[in-house]
């Protein structure tokens, strides 16, 4: 795998972070792991340069990423749009990590559109639609994570690379990849975790703060949606999982509660395709997919669901009820039938 990035963005990007001060940072919608571990390893460095930074995000980050270096400065779009405003306002330069358009920044997508400032892009996703001064774009990188370190290394930042920017980097890493099980079968992630690690990451701690933290409602809401809310269409080799507002007021759902769901029918043996749907009380559905090998999550996320994301990792959203956002999806999966046999 080669992530070279080219000299010229490289030199854009040196010139853009030495000729300015101020830095606002801002990731995509529902921050997970990579958006939160990326924004506040790029955070870190640019302030030990001497530089101002903010990061906005679109609305608020699970609780269990709130040990992370930084985390407790972020800023909600959601709960201060006016300091939000404020701060894009003021910045020199606008940082765009882990999303590929600027609809995945919800009602931050306005304010970025808007702002004349220059951007630097850093993602993984396929499908780049931002326009910016200078983009670092790999849709075959584990994580953006894993391209900020490159993008640090080409950069001449090394030294910048602390314990705390590591455990960050390592943050996105292993939760893009699900601990590196899936979007990792080549050397050079290992060889950045391998770095990583190098930099005295508390590993033990990390997992345990991101992976053992469950509360006794989230686990009772995974066995109940697994017991009851859990199909199996064999012939497609598909399974998919739905939250419903019930299960969510019976379980005290919390933000990040259903993360990983989608993938645990994966384990079932012959399937490909996995979906979670997740009911919201403003009408809408979010869709989470999975896939294996050769079947496009998100061609069928385009098609289906106005979203997209990588080929095996995909996501979007269904205006209407849940049931017919189930019948959708159903109805897909006989369309896509030839792809899922
Ligand atoms: P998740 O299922 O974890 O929410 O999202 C998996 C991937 O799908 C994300 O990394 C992102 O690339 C993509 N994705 C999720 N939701 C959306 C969406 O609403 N629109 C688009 N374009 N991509 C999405
Ligand atoms: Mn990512």
């Amino acid at each position: 795998m080669d992530f070279t990035i080219a000299p010229q963005i490289i030199s854009k990007i040196k010139k853009l972070i030495s000729e300015n001060q101020s830095f606002t940072i801002t990731t995509h919608h529902n921050s997970d792991g990579d958006a939160m571990g990326s924004s506040t390893a790029f955070a870190e460095v640019l302030r030990q340069m001497g530089k101002t930074v903010n990061i906005v995000l679109p609305n608020d980050f699970p609780a269990f990423f709130r040990w992370m270096n930084g985390a407790k400065e972020v800023i909600n779009y959601e709960r201060k749009p006016k300091e939000s405003q404020a701060i894009f306002d003021a910045t020199d330069v606008i940082i765009c990590l882990d999303f590929n358009q600027l609809s995945r920044i919800d009602n931050l997508e306005q304010v970025v559109e808007r702002s004349p400032k220059p951007r630097i892009v850093v993602d993984h996703h396929l499908g780049l639609k931002i326009e910016a001064e200078a983009i670092v774009s790999f849709p075959d990188s584990s994580s953006t994570c894993e391209l900020v370190y490159h993008l640090l290394q080409a950069c001449g930042y090394e030294k910048y690379i602390n314990k705390n920017v590591a455990e960050s980097l390592y943050t996105g890493i292993i939760t893009d990849t699900g601990r590196l099980d899936y979007a990792s079968s080549y050397s050079e992630v290992y060889t950045v975790v391998g770095a990583l690690v190098e930099k005295g990451i508390r590993k033990n701690f990390i997992h345990d703060n991101i992976y053992n933290v469950y509360t006794y409602n989230r686990m009772r809401l995974q066995a109940a949606v697994l017991h009851e809310n859990m199909n199996f269409l064999p012939e497609f080799h598909t399974a998919y999982i739905t939250i419903n507002q019930k299960n969510k007021k019976q379980y005290d759902f919390q933000l990040g509660d259903s993360e990983g769901f989608v993938n645990i029918p994966m384990v079932i043996k012959d399937v490909k395709f996995c979906a979670l749907f997740t009911e919201y009380d403003n009408g809408t559905v979010k869709i989470s997919l999975r896939s294996k090998g050769k079947f496009p999550a998100n061609k069928f996320a385009e098609d289906y669901f106005a979203g997209g994301g990588h080929f095996n990792a995909a996501g979007g959203k269904f205006t209407g009820t849940l049931a017919d956002a189930v019948q959708t999806f159903v109805n897909g999966v006989h369309e896509y039938k030839d792809l899922l046999e």
